[in-house]
């Protein structure tokens, strides 16, 4: 759904002090909105909105992130702000998700899911009208763009 338009574009972001810049190419071929409980406390916001990229795709132009592993995966923050950047589920993973509110652009990306719902906070309500997951996306919801999208249990 995002991809096609605008894969020639750059996507810009960096923390909010701005010690640590990066760029990403081209579309992310997934935006999600997390509710899991890592990703809540690590933030310290009730849920994240993340855009996947292909690791290849993404790189740091300014400045570097402090990287920070917890649960076998992969978590990027600036080391003077705190701004969380980056995950990655393991240090070899072909996706690297950033955080959609470092972006210089945030508007630009479309989430299209919910993913991680059972751990939502109860005072968090959905009504956007996009499909929800317990946990994490299925695979085939990822790789099958075109598909519509289904009710997952
Ligand atoms: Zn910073
Ligand atoms: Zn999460």
């Amino acid at each position: 759904m995002n991809s096609g338009t605008t894969n020639l574009s750059v996507l810009r972001g960096g923390c909010l002090c701005g010690a640590v810049r990066y760029e990403a190419g081209g579309a992310p071929h997934d935006v999600s909105h997390c509710h899991c409980l890592d990703c809540r406390r690590s933030s310290g916001a009730a849920f994240v909105t993340w855009a996947s990229f292909r690791p290849s795709h993404f790189h740091f132009t300014h400045g570097q992130p402090r990287q920070f592993e917890w649960a076998g995966r992969f978590r990027s923050f600036c080391p003077s702000c705190g701004t969380p950047l980056t995950f990655m589920a393991a240090a070899d993973a072909d996706e690297i998700d950033v955080t959609v509110c470092s972006l210089d652009d945030p508007q630009s990306v479309s989430p299209v899911d919910h993913t991680w719902v059972e751990d939502r906070l109860p005072w968090v309500h959905l009504n956007d009208g996009l499909p929800t997951y317990h946990k994490e996306i299925p695979t085939w919801r990822v790789q099958v763009r075109s598909k519509p999208h289904g009710s997952e249990s």
